[in-house]
């Protein structure tokens, strides 16, 4: 926009106006996305923050190792604390750990946990490691970009919805992105100062009910 003087002056009575009034700016709500057709029947015993690793197993799951760290908020910005969250997601490869997944050229990583139940802390944040997840086909030919799925459950409020990553070529034409009401607010952004591990990508996403 072009700042002339009239416009900046204009623009600065508004916001001494909105200083005077002080309200409180509200938050966008996090778009709720589908549920989609993975949700984990069953799931292993190891349900901990680290999907990299399974429980009893060696090995480490293939693929980027990153760290997803964020807040649960509502509206207003207040935290919501104890809020219930589910994630689950495809492998780096693009498989869910789930019998109906038709993706059979890929096999599932026994190494991967690909679901977890977390809690936010009193100040309503939640952080989890895992593996960056593969775009994958359906059998009409489509692909999904890269998403991890969420379910989450406040206090008033459960919301199910998909985070999405920066930058991916796939997001274009993404037929479930493009239903988001607000497609910023199910974009991750990559900040690695959040990760607290220099070796590990991390991504920030705030998850805003409006009711918390
Ligand atoms: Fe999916």
């Amino acid at each position: 926009m072009l700042v002339t003087r009239r416009s900046a002056i204009a623009t600065g009575a508004a916001a001494t106006l909105i200083g005077m009034a002080s309200p409180v700016r509200a938050l966008t709500p996090t778009s709720d996305q589908e549920l989609g057709p993975f949700y984990p029947v069953q799931h292993l015993a190891d349900t901990d923050a680290d999907l990299t690793h399974v429980q009893g197993l060696a090995g480490t799951a293939n693929g980027t190792a990153i760290n997803v760290v964020g807040r649960v908020l509502d509206i207003k910005g207040n935290p919501v604390s104890g809020a219930r969250i589910e994630i689950w997601q495809a492998n780096a490869g693009g498989r869910y750990r789930h019998s109906g997944d038709m993706n059979n050229k890929v096999p599932i990583d026994p190494n991967f946990q690909g679901y977890a139940i977390l809690r936010t802390d009193r100040s309503g944040n939640f952080k989890f490691r895992t593996i960056k997840p593969g775009a994958y086909q359906i059998p009409d030919g489509r692909w999904r970009t890269p998403h991890i799925h969420f379910d989450v459950s406040g206090h008033n409020e459960r919301m199910v919805t998909q985070m999405y990553f920066p930058g991916e070529k796939l997001n274009e034409t993404d037929f479930i992105f493009a239903t988001a009401a607000s497609k910023p607010s199910v974009i991750s952004r990559l900040d690695n100062a959040l990760s607290g591990d220099p070796n590990t990508p991390a991504y920030g996403w705030d998850i805003v009910l409006v009711n918390g």
